[in-house]
């Protein structure tokens, strides 16, 4: 049995998220999901993989003067990374932080599809009617396999401080070695 990445969700996010495959499965069209809850630290190497260090020195310094010194730190501990651009949302800023989030690949024959926006169209649709939001219809960063919880859309406006300290009640506790901490 693969991870049960719904397991770590928030509960009733878990449930809504659970209806969404269940409901693409009575269409055809299996959703297999490979990412759910994730820590600051891993999206801060996501984030990172993508930018130069001028992006990164420039996020840090505003993060750090708008009150949140922690997650600076967060983004300059995981050390350099490379990768394709996946993200637009530094540590803190994405719903996989709140657990409020899942990343599912469409099944296609035993295989992952990527290219074809098929299944994922059917997905956010089924997403959407759920109270969801989907990264499907998002207009900046198009995410095909994502999909959150609607309380989550508003998140690019949180105040960093805000954002701070959130992340420090859920995440400040996590040993090394968890989680993708350094
Ligand atoms: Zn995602």
């Amino acid at each position: 049995m693969a991870t049960d990445f719904l397991a770590q969700l928030d509960p009733a996010f878990a449930t809504t998220a659970k209806q969404v495959l269940t409901a693409c499965e009575a269409k055809g069209i299996t959703m297999r999901p490979y990412y759910a809850a994730r820590s600051p630290w891993q999206q801060a190497r996501l984030w990172r993989q993508s930018r130069s260090t001028e992006q990164i020195q420039a996020a840090r310094q505003r993060m750090e003067t708008e009150g949140a010194p922690w997650l600076a730190n967060v983004l300059n501990e995981v050390g350099p990374q490379h990768g394709d651009h996946v993200t637009n949302a530094l540590p803190g800023k994405s719903a996989h932080q709140y657990k409020l989030a899942l990343d599912c690949f469409w099944l296609v024959n035993g295989e992952a599809e990527w290219e074809d926006t098929t299944g994922y169209r059917i997905y956010a649709t089924v997403a959407q009617e759920r109270g969801l939001s989907a990264g499907m219809f998002w207009t900046s960063f198009v995410d095909p396999p994502h999909i959150q919880h609607g309380s989550m859309d508003n998140m690019p406006n949180w105040a960093w401080s805000m954002v701070e300290a959130e992340m420090y009640a859920r995440w400040g506790n996590t040993p090394s070695g968890q989680w993708g901490r350094p």
